[in-house]
């Protein structure tokens, strides 16, 4: 093989393995809502919805793993019936279009829109959280919401205020004007009771929209 020819089969098969990423993506994340909270990795993603927040919780380095576990081992087990330049490439992109998607959910939780993909992204993954659940499971593109009939795109999306991601929010509590075109915000913040955290539960683990 020439070196151009496996530069492209290294770039092409790549590819190939971010894309399969974009499958698992929305696959894994749906699985997680259609277990209810059956299962530790349900749970975990529940939880999510629960607090809707962002802290580092020690137990989603079991997540990398298995991520970084099953794209060792399409390069491994690819190798056995495809060149292993094939095969790794694969791994590579599942593995690397795996930590995009982490980094920009996470990003998304913790900080405002910088550019048009951005935006969209947080209004895609904001009506998951407090509209419709069991719609836009995916979260970098709409790719498999679109093809399996989940993808919803929003009029505005309603955040109740103790669910409130901080970059919405001025240091008063008020939603921020360059974001009022794409959000409103709904109940006051004595919603975020004991009680209130029950029912929040009780409904993300029932896939509905917590109320306002
Ligand atoms: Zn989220
Ligand atoms: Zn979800």
């Amino acid at each position: 093989m020439g070196i151009a020819t496996l530069l492209l089969t290294i770039i092409g098969s790549f590819l190939g393995g971010a894309f399969l990423w974009t499958l698992g993506e929305y696959l894994l994340h749906s699985s997680f809502h259609w277990a209810k909270g059956k299962g530790f990795p349900s749970r975990a993603h529940l939880d999510h919805h629960v607090h809707a927040g962002w802290t580092f919780d020690p137990l989603i380095t079991l997540a990398w793993l298995g991520v970084i576990l099953v794209g060792v081992s399409l390069g491994v087990f690819g190798a056995l019936v495809v060149p292993p330049s094939v095969a790794y490439s694969l791994g590579a992109g599942w593995t690397v279009g795996y930590f995009f998607y982490e980094w920009h959910h996470r990003a998304a939780h913790l900080r405002g829109p910088r550019n048009r993909w951005e935006r969209w992204l947080r209004i895609n993954h904001f009506n998951h959280h407090f509209g419709q659940p069991m719609k836009n499971q995916q979260v970098t593109i709409p790719l498999w919401d679109i093809v399996f009939g989940t993808y919803y795109v929003p009029e505005i999306v309603r955040v109740p205020r103790r669910l409130a991601m901080p970059w919405l929010l001025d240091e008063n509590g008020a939603l921020k004007a360059e974001y009022a075109a794409d959000y409103v915000i709904v109940g006051d913040a004595s919603t975020s009771s004991e009680r209130a955290k029950a029912i929040d539960r009780a409904r993300a683990y029932a896939n509905l929209e917590p109320v306002g």
